[in-house]
C-alpha cells in the first residue's frame, strides 16, 4: 500500500515542520492507524511532492517533518470547467471527476435555468482536495465563487477559448438545432491554437436560446456537440473534459 498522500498548507523543504489539522490527524491515526516514524507523501501545490515522516499524531492534530522531494512540481494544462451547478450529489460528483480529469479551476456559473440556489464552495473545495490527493495531482483545483454567465464571460480572459457544449445546436428554437443539425462534433473543434481553454456545461434544463445566441456571438467561443444523445450534465462534464484532455491536454505522453 503506497504511503498516503496529503495536501498540506505549509512550505515543503528539508526538515520543514508540517502541522496537520484534527481531520488529517484522525485520518492518519485512527483510519490508517499510522504512528510516529511512519511516512506519508505531502504536497502543497507549489513545492512538488515530498516524503514526510510522522513525528507525532494525536486527537487534536499531528506533526510531520518533510524529508526529501519525491516528485517535482508540475501543473496540469490551463483548463477550466465552467459548469452550472446541478443537484447536490451530481455537483459533488462533477467536482470530484473534474479534479481527476485535471482541470485547474472549477467555475460555478449560474445560468437562466440553473436550479441550485446556493453553491457550498467550502464543501466543494474539500471534495476537490480529497480527489486531488487520491488522483495523485500535485495541485488542488480552485473552486471559484459562483457568478452569472454574463459575469463569467465578461470576466473571462480573451486568450482562453471557451468550448461551449451546446445541446441544441444551430437553431436555438428547434429541438437539437433543427435541420441545420447541432454544433460541430467536439472531435473537430479547433483547440490546437489555444494555450488556455474552458469547457462550459449547462444545467439540467440546458441553455436558454438567448444565452445560446450570446455565447455563439462571442469570439473565442467554440460550440460543440457531444453526440446524438442528451447527456446528463455530470456525464457531459466527463465526456467533454475527456475529449479535450485527449485532443489538447495532457493525456499524450508529456514531452
Ligand atoms: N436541455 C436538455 C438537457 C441539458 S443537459 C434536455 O433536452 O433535456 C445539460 C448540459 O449538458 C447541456 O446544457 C450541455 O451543456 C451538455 N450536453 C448534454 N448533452 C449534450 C450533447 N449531446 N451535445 C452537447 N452538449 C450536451
Amino acid at each position: 500500500m503506497p504511503a498516503p498522500r496529503l495536501f498540506v498548507d505549509a512550505p515543503l523543504a528539508p526538515a520543514a515542520p508540517i502541522a496537520l489539522d484534527a481531520d488529517q490527524a484522525g485520518y492518519l491515526g485512527r483510519v490508517l492507524r499510522l504512528g510516529a516514524g511512519d511516512s506519508v507523501r505531502a504536497f502543497n501545490g507549489a513545492d512538488g511532492e515530498w516524503r514526510a515522516r510522522l513525528v507525532e499524531v494525536g486527537k487534536r492534530g499531528a506533526r510531520l517533518e518533510a524529508e526529501a522531494q519525491t516528485r517535482p512540481q508540475s501543473l496540469p494544462p490551463d483548463l477550466e470547467l465552467w459548469f452550472a451547478p446541478v443537484k447536490r450529489q451530481a455537483t459533488d460528483w462533477i467536482v470530484e471527476k473534474a479534479t481527476e480529469l485535471g482541470v485547474r479551476t472549477l467555475r460555478p456559473v449560474l445560468t437562466k435555468r440553473t436550479i441550485a440556489e446556493t453553491v457550498r464552495v467550502d464543501r466543494l473545495a474539500l471534495i476537490a482536495r480529497e480527489a486531488a490527493e487520491q488522483t495523485e495531482r500535485l495541485d488542488v483545483p480552485a473552486i471559484a465563487p459562483p457568478v452569472s454567465l454574463a459575469q463569467a464571460l465578461d470576466g473571462g480572459d480573451a486568450a482562453r477559448g471557451l468550448v461551449f457544449a451546446d445541446e441544441a445546436g444551430d437553431d436555438p428554437d428547434a429541438v437539437w438545432g433543427g435541420p441545420t443539425g447541432r454544433a460541430a462534433p467536439i472531435a473537430d473543434a479547433p483547440l490546437a491554437p489555444w494555450a488556455k481553454l474552458a469547457v462550459l456545461i449547462g444545467p439540467e434544463g440546458g441553455f436558454d436560446p438567448t444565452e445560446r445566441r450570446l455565447l455563439r456571438a462571442r469570439p473565442g467561443v467554440i460550440p460543440v456537440s457531444l453526440g446524438p444523445r442528451i447527456l446528463r450534465a455530470e456525464t457531459a462534464v466527463c465526456a467533454a473534459l475527456t475529449v479535450v484532455q485527449a485532443m489538447w491536454g495532457d493525456w499524450r505522453a508529456s514531452g
